[in-house]
């Protein structure tokens, strides 16, 4: 295969240059930068279809990244394309219900089993900061417990690094977020359920919630070991808390019922995000009708939102869980995602490359390492960094976008076909050999 010109190109490059100027860092979410990939201009999009991303230089990659979650469909899904279109030809928002609100509840609740009533918001942050709120008014307690390595965006409750030691008191993950934010927010290790009994132990009565990704997927993409979520479900049961699935990123992803119906633990909570607004910026927060109506209007706890429940964002995700639901993207996506895990996993061998895949659902994780599973935070930050960049980069050149970082999963859409996991794996094949290089 010839060498292809490093990409990005010169206009993402002008683009970058001008961008730095006007935004910190050139971009609107630190994730999209390339500096944990030893930096330098991003691909600045100009269009996306399917499986594949345009950038302004007029490269195309098969991408991997997906909107980071949302395009389950592939990339300007038409019948997504059609509602949002017929709907903003209608006006772009009111601030007074619509029938499209009603109609993803209902959608939502049918899909989920643990949903019985649901609330719009804007994004999955919100949605991590409106389950907190309603898990402590719900149950009159304060503290709630996180995962290191779990992220459910920037809630300052939420941004918190564990401390030394196994069970921890937050500590702040940013400046800006006072320690006396975090002073109720506990940090135990996940897939370690003696961390979580540890903190009961020591706080069983005042802990709200437990928060949890159900497969952590801002850790590189790290299912749960066996009893975890489950172990989760009694400890929460025997003292009284709520178990808070942060399914933003899992949900309609890992299986069309969500997370929890994959692995057969029912939450009583759920966060939302990425495909329930199908690429518009939707989160939701649901629960049971009982939970949920702590919420105001019906109950005191205050969550309100102008853009919240947002036609177009409504639309979008009618037209793209109305697709999901049934079964038929995931029985779509399973055989492809087999297929590009094994293609990728034979050609890591044949370049003698210690490579581990892991996947759940249509989302999946590359780990650069000779242990055949990874289960811990620790265990993902000791893969091999350098490996990770010089395989980005092979990768980005030969045409394939994966996302700057070794902490991120990636995603696999409906669109992927057989051409697009071929051409994938041939850049693999060339990535491979650079990493072994
Ligand atoms: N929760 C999880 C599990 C996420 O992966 C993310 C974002 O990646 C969030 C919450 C925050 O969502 P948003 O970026 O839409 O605010």
């Amino acid at each position: 295969m010839s060498e292809p010109a490093a990409r990005p190109g010169p206009r993402s490059a002008a683009l970058f240059e001008r961008a730095r100027r006007f935004t910190p860092g050139g971009v609107n979410s630190p994730a999209r930068t390339f500096d944990g990939v030893g930096g330098g201009a991003p691909a600045f999009i100009d269009r996306a279809s399917g499986a594949r991303i345009h950038d302004v230089d007029g490269n195309a990659y098969v991408d991997y990244v997906g909107s980071f979650g949302p395009m389950i469909l592939g990339h300007a899904d038409p019948a997504v394309i059609e509602a949002v279109q017929k709907q903003a030809a209608k006006g772009l928002s009111f601030g007074a219900p619509t029938g499209l609100e009603v109609e993803l509840a209902e959608l939502i609740c049918d899909m989920v089993d643990s949903i019985e009533s649901v609330r719009m918001v804007n994004s999955g942050t919100e949605a991590a900061m409106t389950a907190i709120r309603l898990a402590r008014g719900h149950t009159g307690r304060n503290k709630i417990l996180k995962f290191a390595g779990n992220y459910h965006g920037h809630v300052d409750a939420l941004l918190v690094n564990a401390g030394s030691g196994a069970l921890t008191l937050g500590i702040p993950g940013s400046p800006g977020v006072p320690q006396s934010v975090v002073d109720d927010t506990l940090v135990a290790t996940y897939n370690d359920l003696d961390s979580v009994a540890e903190a009961f132990a020591a706080h069983g009565d005042e802990i709200a919630a437990v928060m949890v990704e159900p497969v952590a997927g801002n850790m590189n993409c790290v299912p749960p070991v066996e009893g975890f979520l489950e172990g989760l479900r009694a400890l929460c049961d025997d003292h009284g808390a709520l178990l808070v699935f942060d399914e933003v990123m899992t949900g309609f992803r890992v299986h069309p019922a969500c997370a929890q119906a994959h692995f057969g633990v029912t939450p009583d909570v759920t966060a939302l995000g990425k495909i329930v607004g199908g690429g518009m910026p939707v989160g939701a927060v649901g629960a049971s009708r009982r939970v949920m109506e702590t919420l105001a209007p019906t109950g005191p706890v205050y969550q309100a939102g102008t853009l919240s429940g947002h036609p177009l964002g409504m639309a979008a995700g009618i037209a793209t869980l109305s697709q999901i639901r049934g079964g038929a993207v995931h029985a779509a996506i399973e055989p492809r995602l087999d297929a590009l895990v094994s293609g990728l996993e034979a050609r890591a061998r044949r370049h003698g490359v210690p490579l581990t895949v892991q996947r759940a659902g249509a989302m999946f994780g590359l780990f650069f390492t000779d242990a055949s599973r990874v289960t811990r935070f620790d265990e993902v930050a000791a893969c091999d960094g350098a490996a990770f960049r010089r395989f980005f980069h092979a990768m980005l050149d030969h045409g394939v976008y994966l996302a700057p970082s070794p902490f991120e999963a990636a995603f696999i859409s409906r669109a992927h076909d057989e051409e697009a996991i071929e051409e994938t794996l041939n850049a693999a094949d060339a990535a491979f050999a650079a990493v072994a290089r």
